[in-house]
């Protein structure tokens, strides 16, 4: 358990410094800033989306490595995903960041997000992991219609 413990903390580490997908999208369809006050982490993100589908996402921002990992790996995992399945990721990530002792069955459905379940044990650092997705489910309901492709 302490070896993967670490391993979790080494992605963590890892994306937090070379966080995947960072940058602006030229021809992003939606784009909202979040910002969590109680630990100072900013992120803009950008989703390039059609049909239901995120087609393309990046973000821009600093915070602390639980933030930038975050969403660093969600950009990366909801990539040709639909707004239905990265609701329902949103769902199952927020139950695993928020419930200690979590059952090994949610975990390993998580993939790659089971790196943060070290997070449920920290409340503080909730916010953190939790920031990003936040920010795409605001993204999503409020279109940014300057910068439409349509
Ligand atoms: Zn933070």
């Amino acid at each position: 358990m302490n070896e993967l413990r670490e391993l979790y903390q080494e992605m963590i580490i890892d994306h937090g410094r070379n966080p995947r997908n960072f940058g602006s999208l030229p021809n992003a369809n939606h784009k909202k800033e979040g910002f969590n006050p109680l630990c100072g982490d900013k992120i803009h993100l950008f989703i390039e989306e059609a049909h239901g589908v995120l087609n393309d996402l990046r973000f821009e921002g600093c915070g602390c490595a639980i933030a930038m990992a975050s969403a660093s790996l969600m950009t990366e995992l909801l990539k040709q995903k639909t707004i239905e399945q990265a609701h329902a990721l949103f769902a199952n990530f927020h139950q695993m960041v928020t419930t200690k002792n979590n059952s090994t069955e949610l975990i390993e459905k998580m993939g790659k997000l089971a790196v943060l379940s070290g997070v449920s044990e920290f409340p503080a650092r909730v916010k953190c992991a939790t920031l990003a997705w936040h920010t795409l489910q605001a993204a999503l309901v409020d279109d940014d219609k300057k910068v439409s492709t349509e």
